[in-house]
């Protein structure tokens, strides 16, 4: 076995008593998590799950969590992490789409698993509790060989996708494997890491960027359900947290925590922050506690990791997202080019992805596939810059450019202008259709708590910081942004709801 199953052997060969996990006080070695996934392999077989066949989870981090992926590995099967935050038809949809046959999930669901439409193929369910211990009690634990190759499928994981339907995208065994080598390499975790898993496994960061090279390292993963700012803090002095993970909200929120000042940090050697850029106000607050961030740049469809900036650039090169990882190979190219007309030092263009991490394809969509690769590169839809030392920052989406009197304009930086602004919470800008100018930037704005907003003078503030046809043309105020399950900002439906005038 070439692949992630056989991680849980391999480690408990090396490092059998090693903690791997430590989940509400129950503490896992490598020797006892290689033999629950041996037990669920086979009871997972008892039930007829065969090479290639689909099981999926739904649930909060939890131990079961990796046991089931791993266990899934061990037979060559696939594994289809669902988001606990969505609806119960986005759920049906994703079953359905995977074609899964078995639902490993966390008793909380078990309201939406009994409202499932029959259209499902799950023919086997399985709740997290005492169902789930009973199954692995009754199993074998005899060692299973099957031969799984690092091009097979291991994990279909959908995309947060902003736009249309979410899409399964096909991370193989040798796709998530080259990212955790990359994340070795490129940052120096090690043996004794204790890291505090409180970004959602169902997420590829949490999955690939968090757990997944901890447990190659033979580090100890501590699995968190929710993820609670307050009790972040508490966490990290208790277990003598290492290393952390997160998209910039979270950390946000665990800096502006009342115990943030006094809370022993002293174990902290290592924060990594991706998703979405870190702003420059929280990259200081942590700096003030000695704390530098390593910033990530990636994407569901790359396992995630494409660029990374580390520790000692992350000065120097603020606002950048880094240079490629080790195994990657990234081009900034002329949007709606081929990725061989490469876009010159300082100009927009988009970004494009080739390495052993990138996926082989959407699942099922063959169509969409052929629609995000271009001569064997991976397409991002991101716009950005390259500058002359190869450190590339991330500009925005390419579709929500505006293009204003033949201006390219894109909303980020706008929406960066409009953050420094002290009333403003969040922000969204958008084109709306223009007569003259054929677009123009709209900005809708939410204001901070306690605080009214003067249209005019929010638009004011703008004057001198942007060039005059970046200026939005109107300001619309609103009470929150649509955003995705991860916090990104739902642009289409900013669109939608505020890019037409309602009169
Ligand atoms: P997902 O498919 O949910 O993994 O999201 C991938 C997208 O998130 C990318 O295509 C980018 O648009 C955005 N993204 C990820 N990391 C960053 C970053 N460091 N800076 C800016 N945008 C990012
Ligand atoms: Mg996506």
């Amino acid at each position: 076995n070439e692949g992630l199953g056989s991680w849980p052997a391999r480690r408990a060969r090396k490092t059998p008593h090693r903690t791997a996990l430590i989940h509400d006080g129950t503490t896992l070695t490598y020797g006892g998590l290689y033999e629950r996934t041996t037990r669920l392999a086979h009871a997972l077989r008892a039930r007829g799950v065969r090479r290639g066949d689909r099981i999926a989870y739904l649930g909060p981090n939890h131990p079961s969590y990796l046991e089931t992926l791993f266990a899934a590995g061990t037979l060559g099967a696939v594994f289809v992490p669902l988001n606990t935050r969505l609806a119960g038809p986005e759920i049906a949809y994703q079953l359905e789409d995977s074609g899964a046959k078995v639902l490993v999930h966390g008793p909380e669901s078990e309201g939406l698993v009994a409202g499932l439409p029959g259209t499902c193929e799950v023919r086997t369910y399985v709740e997290v509790g005492a169902g789930y211990d009973q199954l692995l009690a009754a199993a074998s634990e005899e060692a299973i060989d099957e031969p799984v190759t690092a091009d097979d499928t291991c994990v279909i994981m959908y995309t947060s996708g902003t736009t249309g339907r979410p899409k399964g995208a096909m991370l193989t065994h040798g796709n998530l494997t080259w990212n955790a080598v990359n994340v070795l390499v490129d940052q120096d975790l090690i043996a004794d890491e204790r890291a505090l898993v409180s970004a959602p496994l169902f997420h590829t960061a949490g999955l690939n960027m968090l757990a997944l090279p901890v447990l190659l390292k033979g580090g100890t993963c501590v699995l968190v359900e929710a993820f609670d700012p307050a009790a972040t803090l508490d966490l990290i002095e208790r277990h003598r947290i290492t290393f952390m993970f997160g998209v910039p909200t979270m950390f946000e929120q665990v800096a502006r925590r009342p115990g943030w000042a006094d809370a022993d940090l002293s174990s902290l050697r290592m924060l990594s922050c991706g998703g979405s850029p870190v702003p420059t106000p929280l990259i200081a607050a942590y700096q003030e506690r000695g704390l530098t961030f390593l910033q990530g740049y990636g994407m569901t469809e790359a396992s995630p990791g494409v660029l990374f900036l580390d520790a000692e650039h992350a000065v120097t090169k603020a606002g950048s997202a880094g240079v490629p990882h080790f195994f990657s190979d990234v081009r900034v190219v002329r949007p709606g080019l081929t990725p061989a007309d490469l876009a010159d030092v300082g100009e927009t263009g988009e970004i494009v992805v080739r390495g052993p991490h990138v996926m082989p394809g959407y699942w099922g969509s063959p169509d969409e596939t052929a629609a995000v690769f271009s001569d064997g590169w991976f397409r991002s839809g991101d716009a950005a810059r390259i500058d002359e030392d190869g450190y590339v920052t991330v500009v925005d989406r390419i579709k929500d450019m505006i293009i204003s009197g033949g201006e390219n304009v894109y909303p980020a930086e706008i929406e960066d202008c409009l953050l420094a602004h002290p009333g403003i919470a969040e922000c969204a800008v958008i084109g709306v259709p223009d007569e003259k100018w054929g677009e123009v930037p709209r900005a809708v704005v939410v204001a901070r708590e306690g605080v009214e907003l003067d249209p005019d003078e929010v638009l004011a503030s703008l004057t001198g910081h942007l060039a005059k046809y970046k200026i939005p043309k109107s300001v619309v105020l609103a009470d929150e942004l649509p955003r995705t399950a991860s916090g990104k900002l739902l642009k289409s439906r900013v669109r939608r709801r505020y890019g037409v005038d309602s009169q």
